[in-house]
């Protein structure tokens, strides 16, 4: 799952970054309420914290341009400014939560959790299939033919990315991008790793191959 923070106290940013990363979320960090926006508009995420105290754009302006495009991703916000006034301002404006400073990473959390479930409207949205290859995002399991193959985290997120765009060509960059954080450098080979990887799991067992590579263009998850 992927979440963008957007949140300009580095230290609460890296705090959230570091907590929702070992629970293998993909985190995006905005670090002003323009670039939020922008990100929240323009990437695809399963939910986003937004605090309210923000430069450049403040937070329930931020808010309503993610509404404005018609973005219904779910939104947390998360802020100190916790009196009861700024908690309707939010969730008049479209949020779907509110969390006050300080908080405890496990609440938070917990609220995202609930929310990603929320918007997925039962346990069935939770899951992404292609063929017999299953995986349900919420238990972070994944099967094949009813068989339960145990990934890493990030086999697990670059599989996630796939299967979430199904038929459809992914370069390695944008699989870069999306798994690995905005900054990696995409020379290495890191991605080629992971997918001989997930090959040699989900494919090489079975006869019916999944994961097609496109020649210089990148992979693609289709029934073949
Ligand atoms: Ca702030």
């Amino acid at each position: 799952m992927r979440i963008l923070i957007i949140e300009d106290e580095k230290r609460v940013a890296q705090f959230l970054r570091k907590g929702f990363s070992a629970e293998g979320f993909v985190v995006d960090i905005a670090s002003d309420g323009e670039r939020g926006s922008w990100l929240a508009r323009t990437e695809r995420y399963d939910a986003i914290i937004l605090d309210l105290m923000l430069p450049r754009m403040g937070g329930i302006e931020v808010l309503r341009s993610i509404r404005q495009a018609k973005v219904s991703t779910p939104i947390l916000i998360l802020s100190a400014k916790s009196d009861l006034e700024d908690r309707l301002d939010g969730l008049n404006a479209g949020a779907d939560d509110y969390l006050p400073k300080p908080f405890a990473f496990s609440e938070a959390l917990a609220r995202v959790r609930a929310l990603v479930r929320r918007t997925s409207g039962s346990e069935l949205g939770s899951i992404l299939s292609v063929g017999d290859l299953e995986m349900d995002l919420l238990r972070r399991r994944v099967s094949r033919a009813g068989q339960e193959i145990p990934l890493t985290t990030k086999e697990f997120e670059v599989l996630e990315y796939l299967l979430r765009n199904k038929g459809r060509v992914i370069s390695r960059v944008i699989l870069t991008e999306h798994v690995w954080d905005m900054n990696f450098d995409s020379e290495t080979n890191i991605v080629d790793v992971v997918i001989n990887r997930l090959r040699r799991k989900i494919d090489d067992p079975f006869s019916e191959k999944l994961i097609h590579t496109v020649r210089g263009a990148g992979y693609m998850m289709k029934e073949s």
